[in-house]
């Protein structure tokens, strides 16, 4: 992520609606890709210095859950990215205000990224075949209004369901536990899950398909039984050696989602500390083999420093060879998929 600024000159960041040094509204333009102060015109109605016109998002003026804007003569309601939602969730509930924001907050990260990476974004209501939707659904475990209803966050036929406890801490760091993973985040479920969606529009020629099964492994392989048998006897005892995670070994389309997720994780973790001054190249410029040499020292420093205020590793994951040579291959993935733009 970069750094953005007011206009006032106070640093500012991706999630503000307000600069708390001079008072002023902010947003976040998709088209700009910048932070914009905002003067208000009075009905809802913003300009910027330069007298464009802005609204913030529908899911903002209504929830105060978006801080993107659209053209004030824009005709959707919603921004680019609350335009990808199908299902939000039910606002009645007061404990589902503060999870959609959370579950809004990382989505907005999740898109800032695929559009530095300029990865096409197209949501399933403008073009079923190969648009994306976001459910967030709840199920029996936060109401009992859907007894009979159990949600796995996953990915099907172009839409990503997210379940909404995902965004409660206690009910993920309980899934964490009971699931023996070191990691759990909406924004790295998001990642994960979007990999799915790119690997379905990708449709990759004979001889990518090819590498593809060479490195990840047949994806054609029975995939219920799959995620069964992970689920019931754990990952093989050498997973390390091969996988970026336990749950990477269960098959070869969720070791591509695992993959996937990191790729994105590496490239705005990267992104960051690069806006901050750690790291003098920007991760477009850089090679994978470049980005992954400077992961490894950030990420050590990342850890490090969490450890220094008493906190877990906030990236406990280890990048051997192979997962390096997957890494690349997404790469390839990613520049073929900008050609679909
Ligand atoms: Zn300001
Ligand atoms: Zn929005
Ligand atoms: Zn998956």
């Amino acid at each position: 992520m970069r750094q953005f600024a007011c206009d006032c000159g106070a640093a500012v960041y991706f999630e503000n609606d307000f600069c708390i040094n001079c008072g002023s509204a902010l947003g976040y333009d998709p088209r700009r890709n910048d932070m914009v102060t905002l003067a208000d015109w009075g009905n809802g109605v913003y300009h910027d210095l330069l007298g464009n016109g802005y609204r913030y998002c529908g899911n903002g003026e209504e929830f105060g859950v978006c801080n993107w804007l659209r053209p004030s003569d824009d005709a959707s309601h919603f921004c680019v990215a609350c335009q990808f939602n199908r299902t939000i969730p039910d606002q009645s509930r007061s404990e589902n205000q503060q999870r959609w924001q959370v579950l809004e907050r990382a989505k907005k990260r999740l898109f800032y990224t695929l559009g530095q990476l300029n990865l096409p974004l197209i949501n399933g209501w403008q073009d079923p075949q190969r648009g994306l939707l976001l459910d967030f659904i709840e199920d029996a475990r936060s109401s009992d209004e859907y007894p009979e209803t159990f949600v796995s966050t996953g990915y099907l036929g172009g839409v990503v369901t997210i379940n909404v406890l995902e965004a409660d801490d206690a009910a993920r760091v309980a899934a964490r536990e009971e699931l023996h993973e070191r990691y759990r985040t909406v924004l790295g479920h998001l990642r994960h899950e979007s990999g799915h969606y790119y690997w379905a529009l990708l449709n990759p020629d004979a001889d990518m398909l090819w590498e593809f099964r060479e490195l990840f492994g047949d994806e054609r392989d029975d995939y219920r039984g799959a995620l069964d048998r992970h689920y019931h006897e754990g990952p093989p005892a050498d997973w390390r050696e091969r996988y970026i995670s336990a749950y990477a070994s269960a098959h070869p389309s969720e070791d591509w989602a695992e993959c996937w997720g990191h790729y994105l994780h590496i490239y705005d973790a990267l992104e960051t500390a690069w806006a901050h001054k750690l790291l003098g190249v920007q991760p477009p410029v850089m090679t994978m083999a470049e980005r992954l040499g400077a992961w490894s020292r950030i990420s050590l420093m990342l850890n490090e420093l969490n450890r220094s205020v008493g906190r877990g590793d906030a990236y406990p994951f280890v990048i051997n060879e192979l997962v390096a040579e997957k890494l690349e291959f997404i790469e390839a993935a990613i520049h073929r998929l900008r050609a679909l733009n």
